[in-house]
This record gives structure tokens, sequence and C-alpha cells, in this order.
């Protein structure tokens, strides 16, 4: 089905980019009846990587599509999420994923990358979404009622709207704004492995175990069923910290995570070592719409890991989108084109600043994990002082997504490092 107000042949809507973002969102509008082409550099449709962590406020609306079931079929649901010391593995706090899914009714869950991204392309494929590969976008345009793409080998593609759902290297983001990403000097090293491989390594199955230590941080958690176990080692880079271009080689990782406890040392050996991610955020921008070129996931606002809510502000990002754009289209005369302009004023007015909140959280949140010395008595009393059952600091976050500004929770209220009396340790 189209709006019928597009002309034969031409999309309602074009999204570039066929990762998490831009599929989940080619899904979501075409639930409303929109006809969406996705355009994708690479030859095929697919994920890069090991697990992903997806918060109620993700499930929530995995569950609206319909592709819960299965989320849950592929991932696994873990009991906790226990933060400790990486140095003496002490615990610091928790969250019980029981009782959160309670208060939140959806629950926290984890689950390899490329399934997900397998559950949103089956579901683009079931639900008609056209998916195009080979298709390299090198400029934006905007036309008189719509937007244009051009792409590497001449071609030309136009539609009411276009969606950049291009990644953090976004070529609409270096068109429309023209800033550059913000190295953090951190570099991340994953695996995925066979349970079987760390069953005498201390690790805790039914958890998420985050280690935090100074300049280095180590995640543990089960994978598909319990039968991978995802690990995440991440550590700041002394040759970047020293501006040298050849930074988060394996003799770093190594060296990082020197002096860590006894699990954290035996599950660095099962690191990739062939690949790495260096981390990179962007300072939040205002403005994600240009005319009827819109900027979606990490194209509009990547953040630093910390808060594992990269890909599901993504996902609820083409979730908002669609709601606005089906609110709209209700109230307007039928066979009215539809009110993009109205649905993308509405999109931006909500996603910018809920998403300026993750990212600059994310990077407060990875420097306090990251601290030593003093500061990290600190943070280790604040953090064992908290009430396990004490959601002020996640409301904010893993509530309902909001759809308008006055539904966006407050903020939680941060505590002051300096407010934990601790001994000065003894020279
Ligand atoms: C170590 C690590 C751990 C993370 N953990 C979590 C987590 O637990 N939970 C969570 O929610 N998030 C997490 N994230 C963040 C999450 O991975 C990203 O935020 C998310 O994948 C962004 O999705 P996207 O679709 O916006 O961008 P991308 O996944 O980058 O997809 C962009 C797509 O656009 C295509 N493309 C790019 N340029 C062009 C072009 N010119 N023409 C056509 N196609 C193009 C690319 O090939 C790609 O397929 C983590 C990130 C890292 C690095």
């Amino acid at each position: 089905m189209t709006t019928g107000t597009t002309p034969a042949g031409q999309p309602d809507v074009i999204v570039v980019g066929g990762g998490i973002g831009g599929l989940s969102t080619a899904y979501a509008l075409t639930r409303q009846g929109l006809k969406v082409r996705v355009l994708e550099q690479a030859p095929e449709y697919g994920e890069v990587g090991a697990g992903l962590q997806i918060a109620p406020n993700c499930t929530r609306i995995l569950h609206e599509y319909g592709l819960l079931d299965e989320a849950k079929a592929l991932g696994v649901v873990p009991e906790n999420m226990v933060m400790r010391d990486a140095l003496d593995s002490r615990e610091l706090t928790r969250l019980d994923l029981r009782d959160l899914e309670r208060r939140y009714g959806f629950p926290y869950m984890v689950i390899h990358r490329s399934d997900l991204h397998g559950i949103f392309l089956r579901a683009c494929e079931r639900a008609g979404v056209e998916l195009l590969n080979n298709q390299t976008v090198v400029a934006y345009e905007n036309t008189e009622g719509g937007a244009l793409v051009r792409l590497k080998d001449g071609r030309v593609e136009s539609a009411p709207l276009v969606v950049a759902a291009d990644g953090l290297h976004s070529v609409a983001r270096r068109d429309l704004i023209g800033d550059e990403p913000v190295s953090s000097s951190y570099v991340a090293y994953r695996a995925a492995v066979p349970f079987e491989q760390v069953k005498d390594n201390g690790v805790a199955e039914n958890d998420v175990t985050v280690y935090v230590g100074p300049q280095r941080h180590f995640v543990q958690y089960a994978l598909r069923g319990g039968e991978m176990f995802n690990q995440v080692a991440v550590f700041e880079s002394p040759r970047a910290m020293a501006g040298q271009d050849d930074w988060g080689t394996p003799d770093e990782l190594d060296a990082a995570f020197e002096g860590s406890c006894d699990t954290v040392l035996k599950g660095v050996p099962l690191m990739w070592r062939d690949r790495w991610w260096r981390m990179f955020d962007r300072d939040p921008i205002e403005t994600w719409v240009h005319g009827r070129i819109a900027l979606l996931g990490d194209a509009a606002h990547p953040p630093l890991q910390y808060m594992a809510q990269g890909a599901i502000m993504a996902i609820e990002d083409g979730w908002v989108l669609a709601q606005h754009y089906a609110r709209l289209a209700e109230a307007a005369p039928a066979g009215a084109a539809p009110d993009w302009d109205g649905a993308l004023a509405a999109y931006e007015a909500v996603r910018v600043e809920h998403c300026r909140r993750v990212q600059t959280t994310a990077r407060a949140w990875g420097e306090l994990w990251h601290v030593d010395g003093v500061a990290r008595e600190q943070r280790n009393a604040i953090m064992r002082a908290r009430d396990a059952y004490d959601y002020s600091f996640t409301d904010w976050v893993y509530g309902p997504t909001a759809l308008t500004p006055d539904e966006e929770p407050e903020m939680f209220t941060p505590i002051p490092l300096s407010s934990a009396a601790v001994e000065e340790p003894v020279a």
C-alpha cells in the first residue's frame, strides 16, 4: 500500500542505511501503510559485532511490533545486572532484573546483534519493505515537496521523505552539519565464545556483570539461550592519549588489564584480536531535520556505549516518527498528502532532548566507571550505599518512550563524588 499521493514507482520514504536504526524505522513506517525503500551500501544486510543489551524502553516497542517473543527466543533474559570493582571484584551495586521487569512492564534482555538485526530484516521482508543493496549514497538534496539522494553510480532516487540512518560516519551529517566524530581515546574489544570456554572462569552465567576500574571496564553476559558468552573489554589507549595514529592494538589491551581481578584476567585472552572498535561519539546537535531530510540513529546522536542505549535510541526514533505520522494521517482528510513537516517537527521536538540526555549521561557514566585513587573509593562508597530497588536513576530512560516533550520524565539528580567521605590512602 502507498499513501496514494506519490508517483507510481516512487516510494513514500527512502531510508539510507540498513543497520538496526534503518531497518527498524523502515518497518515502523511500513506498518503505517507507507511504501519504504531502504538503500544499503553493503552487498548484504548484516551486523558485525557481538552482544547488545536491550532495556525495557526497547522491549516495549518490540512487543508492540509483535517481535518480542522472537527476540526472547533468540536472546537471554538475565536475572541481575551487577556492577563490580575490576580490581578487587567486590560488588558495588545491582539491579534485580526480574523486579525491574515488574516496574517497567517489559524485560531487560541481551541478544546477539546479528539476531536483533535479523529480526528486523525478516519483519521488513514480511511487511514488503523494498530492501536494496550496493547502494552507496554520496549526496542529499531537498526538492520541491521532498528530497533526493545521489548514488555513487550516478543514479538519483527521490521521495517525499528521506531518512538518513547511515551511522556514525553519516554522509548526511557531514553535508548538513559538518561536524566531526569525537574520539574518547577508549577502544573496545569484543568476543562471543562458546560458554564451555568460560565455565571455569568464575563467571556469573545468569547475570550481566560490569567490572569497572581505572581506565578500563569489562562486561560479561550469556547469549543465545546460554550457549554463548559475550565479553566486551574497553580501555583507554595510552597511544591515543599521546596523539599517535596506531592506537588500540592488542599489546595495549593486555597492558591495560594488568592488575585486574581474576575473572577479568581470565577473560582478556579470549577477546577477538583481529579487530577492535575505537570509541567515538559526537557532540549533541539541536537540528536533525533539514527540509525533508531527517537524521536518525547514530547519524543523529551517536553515544559512547556506557548507557547501552545507542541501538535502542535508533529504534525509538523510528517508532516516534511513525507514531507522529500516523497521528497526523488519522486527523487529515482522506487522500491528503502526508504531513511530513508536522511529523518531522514533532519527532525533532521530543527526540533531540532525550538523546542529548543519553549522550551526555553516557560520557559522565563512562568517566565515573574509569576513575582511580580516592575518586574510585568515593564512587564505590556511593554505589554500595544505593538501595538495589531504588529506580530514581533508571526511570528517566527505561520508562515508556516519550512522544512529546511534556511526556519526557525528569532526569535523575547526580550524587557528587565529594559527598562520600573516604579516608585518603596513606602514601
Ligand atoms: C562496543 C559497543 C557496544 C554497544 N552496546 C550497545 C548496547 O548494549 N545497546 C545498545 O542499544 N546499543 C549499543 N551500542 C550502540 C549501537 O551499536 C549503535 O548505536 C547502533 O548500532 C546504531 O545503529 P544505526 O542503524 O544508527 O547505525 P549503524 O549500525 O552504523 O548502521 C548504519 C548503516 O548505514 C550503512 N551506510 C553507511 N553509510 C552509507 C551510505 N553512504 N550509503 C548507504 N548506506 C550507508 C552502513 O553500511 C550500515 O549498515 C554499542 C556500540 C558499541 C560500539
